[in-house]
């Protein structure tokens, strides 16, 4: 079986996926052609932001977000070092400094009871990550920031697109929301692909013009940009993936359930989910002592697994002398524990039931 199913939701929505593609083969307007308007309308209805700006990766969205914000020399962004590496790359390409605040041990998102204490006069944004597919605690990020004045929130929704929170959907819940359209991410292109969402005006010309070179009319550079357009094709196949991707989500709810129901009656720790919110489970999680031997037994039992992640960014060697001194004991905790297991909305029970009966003989 594969760790995530996408040649059974390509086989799902060939005709679509085919038709959609050959519109853009039709027209030949390959860069910034009507599909690229097109999905950004329907995400901005989708999530309920006023603006949904369309870039090249997920990695793009947050550093256009971080641009925009003017985020530079000299100032802090505080973080996660639980995350995967864009996260914190983007703060550093920039010349800020990424300030990592540990995470909560049950869920892996940032600790917000940690993050006021990591504040200082310094600090531009915080950048929680929406981990696993389930929002961090952005009711109370949200309210330490406005509680210390010009603080941005930037959500890294890279793996959180479709869930979500207090009623409301990740993406639109802070300043800005950035996802990752990569190819097996919860909603996915065929290569790379991202949005930023913004509910900012000013701020989302902004986005739209650094996204374009910073360029406010043709060859007018109003700011320092990049080139950070997602091609029209890839968001034609979002288009034609977003026809599917209400049964998807309820699906991903459904098989999480079950996993955890399945696991839970076995005695294997997992992560867990909050009431308020829902989780799209880019990643299913569980927490193991001996992971190694353990993706052993079940790579030979024909069942794939993936660590997401293996060493916190604090002691990454590109990084730990950014941060000389921080201790995260949580980070490091689950660095060595999480395992990953099979997850999309194409996952049969009958799978599901042998990867949980699999580990569970030998946990
Ligand atoms: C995937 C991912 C990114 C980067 O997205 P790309 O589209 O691959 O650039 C950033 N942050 C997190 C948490 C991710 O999972």
């Amino acid at each position: 079986m594969p760790f995530i199913d996408l040649k059974a939701q390509y086989k799902a929505l060939q005709p679509r996926i085919h038709a959609r593609i050959n519109q853009v083969l039709d027209h030949g307007q390959y860069i910034m052609g009507p599909e690229v308007r097109e999905l950004e309308e329907k995400l901005e209805t989708y999530t309920g932001a006023a603006h949904c700006i369309t870039v090249a990766s997920g990695t793009e969205a947050l550093l256009i977000s971080l641009m925009a914000l003017g985020v530079g020399a000299g100032d802090e962004v505080i973080t996660t070092p639980f995350t995967f590496v864009a996260t914190a790359e983007v703060i550093v390409l920039l010349g800020a400094k990424p300030v990592f605040v540990d995470v909560q041990a049950d869920t892996g998102n940032i600790d917000p009871a940690q993050i006021e204490a990591a504040i200082t006069p310094r600090t531009k944004a915080i950048m929680p990550v929406s981990l696993y597919g389930q929002p961090a605690d952005m009711d109370e990020i949200n309210a330490i920031a406005e509680r210390h004045g010009k603080i941005a929130v930037i959500e890294d929704a890279a793996q959180s697109f479709g869930a979500d929170y207090n009623g409301r959907k990740s993406c639109n819940l802070s300043t800005t929301g950035c996802t990752s359209f990569f190819p097996s991410k919860p909603l996915g292109c065929y290569g790379d692909g991202g949005a930023i969402f913004t509910s900012d005006a000013a701020l989302a010309q902004a986005m739209r013009e650094i996204r374009v070179h910073g360029q406010s009319k043709r060859y007018v550079h109003t700011r320092i940009g990049v080139g950070g357009r997602m091609d029209t094709i890839q968001c034609a196949v979002v288009l034609a993936k977003l026809e599917r991707f209400d049964w998807e989500v309820q699906r991903r709810l459904q098989i999480g359930a079950r996993y955890n129901e399945l696991l839970d009656a076995a005695g294997i720790r997992r992560v867990q989910q909050q009431a308020d919110r829902t989780s799209v489970f880019a990643q299913y999680t569980v927490l193991v002592e001996d992971r190694e031997r353990l993706q052993e037994v079940l790579k030979a039992a024909g069942i794939p697994t993936a660590v997401h992640y293996p060493v916190p960014l604090n002691e990454q060697p590109a990084y730990r002398g950014l941060c000389a001194g921080t201790d995260m004991p949580v980070s490091a905790a689950l660095a060595r524990t999480v395992m990953s297991l099979p997850m999309s909305a194409d996952l049969e029970d009958a799978q599901q039931v042998r990867i949980v009966n699999a580990l569970a003989s030998q946990a």
